[in-house]
């Protein structure tokens, strides 16, 4: 702690002044009466009068020769003069503070040199930072009197100041904000959207940080030491010392301050703005009633950095491509939410090649997908990528490890060790009655829609379910649960928010919630969903029916557990959206046998450390944590990256070696992919060729791929039609039905998509069939493609396999001709393979659909004079998937479909692909791009399934219509 001094003119009062013994009051007196006939004022026979009894007192004539020496000194040595003023002037403000209060005048003058940001404000705040509360109390109390019209913020200011009040941040006001995105915190620098200047900001800052009790024990820091001996609590996760940023900002030195947050923390402007700091580090600040406002101050700086010069963040000098130098071997980091973000930029700063690879096509994980931009602008992450990019950091982007590669095959491709920092994206359901319905989704899906892929915009094509008018309602009660409602009530919808317990136990950010309720969100509490009711036959959801609660006795998150009374409200609902958390995203786990998870999915770390099961892979964040905060992701990757930078066991040839083999790697997986042939197929229906080295390397049968095709489309899965690993290719097999597919269908030979990922979904699985049974694949239109691949596995294997292909008639038929896929595999495996063509209208082929052949089939084998069906894979139209699974079931033929459902990001996620299917009676939830795309069709329940097909079909003809499709 800074020495407490009790007279602030000692504070600063200089050597000779105190040696000399002159007393300021005579020479005040006798600088006042000069002023007064300088000016000619009225009082000018007393002023005289004054300066004759003062001339020659010590003091006056001490302080004349001073004067006299000091001109001389001005003439040989101007800055020396400077310094001098700059005391002296000090010592007439202390003796200021002496009065019993600073008059009005006195306050005016000391806040205009404290505005002109030069050494003397400088020192002035200095000063006024190091005096006794007491006198910090009296000048607020002068500001607060004598200043408060032109800064009305000042008013009442010095009531319970500085324990119980302080200036807060500008927020925009509810009415202004609540119907845009635009930022809702506007921190200190909102002020300057009301014209006060830069440095007037920058006092306010000050004055905030002037509440500061300076404590030793740097409780906001490391927390408080708990009784039971565990982890401290609140503090700073990520270590920043507050203390010290906020002393230098005490005295003027903002640079200096952003300097020292920015080596313990590359994202002060992210993690000011989300951290729940009032269980961090204001929760633990001794100004209990209003801590100070430690978030704010953390992003004032980089904000402000970033005011006064656009490319102060980026000031990274001397920086060596470390991919270049090659002298340290090459690190890859798995998502680049805060933990994959963090470890990157702090490796790269160590002069490690990073690549961090990233399932999305943006970079940032929930700060961008989930964290909406009224809270978190996305040019805060874009800062933080370049400055990694500035460094020498690399991207990959729609890369799945797990699916893309493995972690083994990032480690062959000569990243040395790996940090996985994937996060928590599974949205968590209820599991309840008329959960399935249209309207109902998680928080990812509905926040991914808006804050990733822009579908609330008029020009980007993801379709979003209706909220204008529309009761809205989001279930939970934690930032989540905050996001989406604010979203939905700024896209127009009348949002209630329904909680288990109450409002004292909800775990969002406690300004979040403030928020929402300002902004006209209703709160009902103490409800809990029964069930959902939908009307009508396409299954839109109308009602909700909610569980009255009461508390009972506190369980084992330490709050009092909701307890259902018995009651039950009905309310009316358009839009369900659940919020209620996320568990552990399985693909990396499920790809990678050797990685140690717990029972709840998240992967372990071994003890005091990041490093997972597996030897040179760490990982941090949500992966490990399960669904937490930014700031303990960040601290997490921070932790990972000083394991990672260890000892390195390679000699120099072997680092260049791993360099350029990593690097070749990424560049393989940053390459455009480029449509390197476009074949049309029929009326409608391309097939593109498309280069995609690392997919076509991993392409498994029956997997798919998540398309985007241009900046502002939609997020769509495409089957793999074929792949060709040498090549470096991938097929893609497009019929345009919707606005997304028939612009891709415009796309030509040349064009790149805006992002494949993939291959995704399980693989077909692949049985040997000894005893001469059949394989009937089922394919309806375009399902001919996504059959192909699966198809010809059985044949390699030896299966006999009979493929019914169903078109519309004989103009839309394709790969049947002798030099085609379907003739070519007719020719290579004449025995094996039988093919049957139907066309809805007779045009070729059997006349009918394909359900005709199938069933003769069924009836033969009964009949014991066809081939036993050993499966059938049904792809296609969802209503023909359904006929056959309707048709087999008697049969008891084992049947899977490959369902190409709704789905957004295609990795789980968002829950969209949901697939009600039924399980020794109960309805459970499978998700067809985790657990399928091919799942046992009997199982399936096609009444609740079908329907989600019609979710957004007013929004694509909508779509259509403004592409000029019909
Ligand atoms: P994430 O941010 O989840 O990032 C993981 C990244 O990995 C993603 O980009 C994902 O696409 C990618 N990925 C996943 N799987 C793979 C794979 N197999 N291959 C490649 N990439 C993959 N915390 C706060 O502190 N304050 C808040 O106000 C706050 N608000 C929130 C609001 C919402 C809507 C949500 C959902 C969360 C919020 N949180 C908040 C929690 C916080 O955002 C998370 O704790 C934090 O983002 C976790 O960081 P992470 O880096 O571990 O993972």
């Amino acid at each position: 702690m800074s020495q407490h001094i009790d007279n602030p003119s000692q504070a600063q009062e200089s050597d000779s002044s105190r040696e000399c013994g002159y007393h300021h009051v005579d020479v005040e007196r006798y600088y006042q009466a000069s002023l007064e006939i300088e000016n000619n004022r009225h009082h000018i026979e007393d002023a005289r009068e004054e300066i004759t009894e003062l001339q020659h007192t010590e003091a006056v004539e001490l302080f004349k020769k001073q004067v006299g020496l000091l001109q001389k000194r001005l003439v040989n040595d101007p800055k020396f003069f400077q310094q001098t003023f700059i005391t002296e002037g000090i010592n007439a403000i202390a003796w200021e503070f002496q009065q019993d209060e600073l008059n009005a005048e006195f306050t005016r003058t000391l806040w205009e040199l404290m505005l002109r940001n030069d050494d003397m404000s400088t020192l002035l705040l200095r000063f006024l930072w190091n005096i006794p509360l007491k006198f910090k109390r009296k000048f607020v109390r002068a500001i607060d009197t004598h200043l408060r019209e032109r800064y009305p913020m000042f008013e009442g200011l010095s009531n319970g100041w500085p324990g119980a009040n302080n200036i807060p941040p500008y927020i925009r006001p509810p009415h202004e904000r609540a119907d845009d995105f635009d930022l809702v915190n506007q921190g200190y620098m909102g002020y300057m959207g009301l014209g006060y200047s830069f440095r007037e900001v920058e006092l306010l800052v000050w004055l905030e940080v002037l509440r500061d009790k300076q404590c030793d024990d740097r409780p906001c820091e490391l927390g408080l030491p708990k009784m039971d001996g565990g982890e401290n609590e609140g503090g700073c996760p990520v270590k920043i010392h507050i203390p010290e940023m906020i002393h230098l900002m005490g005295e003027g030195k903002f640079k200096q301050a952003f300097q020292l947050i920015k080596e313990a923390n590359p994202l002060p402007n992210v993690t000011g703005r989300v951290c729940p700091q009032e269980i961090q580090c204001q929760g633990v600040c001794t100004h209990n009633e209003r801590p100070i406002e430690i978030g704010q101050l953390e992003w004032y700086l980089p904000q402000s950095e970033k005011v006064l010069n656009a490319q102060a963040n980026f000031d990274i000098k001397d920086f060596d491509n470390p991919w270049a130098k090659a002298e340290k071997p090459p690190i890859a980091v798995v998502g680049s939410g805060p933990a994959g973000l963090i470890n990157a930029y702090l490796l790269s700063k160590e002069g490690y090649p990073v690549t961090v690879f990233e399932a999305f096509h943006e970079l940032g994980g929930v700060l961008r997908y989930g964290i909406p931009e009224f809270r978190l602008p996305n040019d805060l992450i874009d800062d933080v990528v370049m400055k990694i990019n500035q460094m020498g950091g690399k991207f990959v982007t729609n890369f799945i490890v797990g699916k893309t590669a493995t972690l083994e095959a990032l480690k062959r491709a000569g990243f040395w060790k790996v940090f996985i920092g994937t996060g928590a994206g599974l949205p968590r359901f209820m599991n309840i009655p008329g959960e399935h319905m249209n309207g109902i989704l998680s928080a990812n899906e509905f926040l991914t829609r808006v804050n990733l892929m822009k579908a609330h915009k008029d020009d980007y094509e993801t379709p979003l379910p209706e909220t204008r008018g529309k009761h809205v309602i989001v279930i939970g009660g934690g930032n989540t649960a905050m996001d989406a409602a604010r979203t939905a009530r700024r896209l127009g919808g009348k949002v209630s928010i329904v909680y288990r317990r109450t409002q004292d136990e909800m775990p969002a950010r406690v300004e979040e919630l403030h928020h929402a309720l300002e902004e006209d969100i209703e709160l009902k509490v103490l409800r809990s969903p029964r069930e959902f009711i939908g009307s009508d036959k396409k299954q839109f959801v109308t009602h909700a029916l909610l569980d009255v609660m009461e508390l009972g006795e506190p369980d084992a998150s330490g709050r009092r557990r909701p307890i259902a009374t018995g009651e039950t409200e009905e309310i009316p609902v358009d839009l369900v959206i659940m919020a209620l958390g996320n568990a552990s995203n399985p693909i990396v786990k499920d790809a990678e046998p050797g990685l140690k998870t717990s029972k709840w999915g998240t992967i372990e770390v071994k003890s005091g450390s990041q490093e997972t099961s597996i030897d040179d892979v760490y990982t941090g964040g949500d992966a490990n944590r399960g669904g937490s905060t930014a700031i303990k992701a960040a601290g997490d990757g921070q932790a990972a990256a000083r394991e990672i930078a260890g000892n390195v066991p390679f000699t120099e040839s072997e680092i260049k070696s791993l360099v350029a083999s990593a690097e070749r790697y990424t560049e393989k997986g940053q390459a455009p992919q480029k449509i390197m042939h476009k074949i049309e197929l029929a009326e409608g229906i391309v097939e593109f060729v498309v280069y995609s080295p690392l997919i076509a390397k991993s392409a498994r049968a029956g997997q798919f791929t998540r398309v985007l095709g241009w900046d502002k489309g939609e997020l769509i899965p495409l089957t793999l039609a074929d792949w060709d690993a040498e090549q470096g290719t991938i097929d893609l097999v497009v019929q345009g039905l919707g606005s997304s597919s028939m612009m891709i269908n415009q796309m030509s030979e040349g064009d790149d998509f805006a992002g494949i990922a993939g291959p995704l979904g399980l693989p077909s699985q692949l049985h040997r069939y000894d005893n001469g049974e059949t394989v009937v694949f089922t394919a309806g239109g375009v399902g001919l493609p996504p059959v192909y691949p699966i198809m010809r596995e059985h044949l390699r294997m030896g299966n006999h396999v009979t493929l019914i292909a169903g078109f519309r008639t004989k103009d839309l038929m394709f790969w049947a001709e002798p030099d085609q896929r379907i003739g070519l595999l007719q020719a290579e495996y004449p025995d094996l393979l039988d093919v049957i063509y139907t066309t809805n209208d007779g045009s070729f082929g059997i006349n009918g659909f394909v359900t005709g052949p199938l069933e003769q089939m069924l009836e033969s084998m009964k009949a014991g004079t066809g081939r036993t069906i050993a499966e059938v894979v049904t792809i296609g139209p969802p209503l023909m998937m359904r006929a056959v699974s309707d048709l087999t079931r008697p049969y008891g033929v084992k049947t899977v479909a490959s369902l190409n459902s709704i789905m957004v990001d295609a990795t789980g996620m968002c829950g969209a692909c949901m697939v009600p299917v039924t399980i020794e009676g109960k309805m459970v939830r499978k998700h067809a791009c985790i657990d399928g795309p091919e799942l046992d069709s009997h199982i399936i329940d096609w009444d609740k399934f079908l329907p989600r097909f019609l979710q957004f079909r007013k929004q694509e003809d909508e779509n259509k219509a403004r592409h000029g499709f019909s």
